[in-house]
């Protein structure tokens, strides 16, 4: 017969890439959210990247060392409609923030009742 048969040559197989990509930093921060969930310390963190560390009322400007000053703001008074866009957070210094509400609600806030 003329049979004629082709091996090919087996490539040696690479090792399977383990998701190179993330970084050791990305990594602990997928963690941190997955432990913190929809915690305050999240979308904080976030509407200050997405407003910038100024206060929306004065102006006062902050930085990362005085930046717990900084307080968010539900436009809407309802601490949780927190749409990843920002567009319910205000931020404002804590004098403002207590100024917003001087109703004693920013004290419970703040208080963490
Ligand atoms: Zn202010
Ligand atoms: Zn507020």
């Amino acid at each position: 017969m003329g049979q004629t048969r082709s091996f090919k040559p087996r490539k040696p197989t690479k090792p399977v890439k383990v998701d190179n990509n993330k970084s050791a930093g990305d990594i602990v921060k997928e963690l941190k959210g997955l432990q913190q969930g929809n915690s305050n310390n999240n979308y904080r963190e976030q509407s200050l990247k997405i407003h910038g560390l100024i206060c929306a009322k004065c102006g006062r400007e902050f930085d990362v060392k005085n930046k717990n000053l900084l307080t968010v703001h539900h436009k809407d008074g309802n601490h949780d409609n927190n749409p990843p866009n920002g567009s319910n957070w205000e931020n404002l210094c804590a004098y403002c923030h207590d100024d917003e509400h001087s109703r004693g609600i920013l004290g419970d806030y703040l208080k963490g009742k």
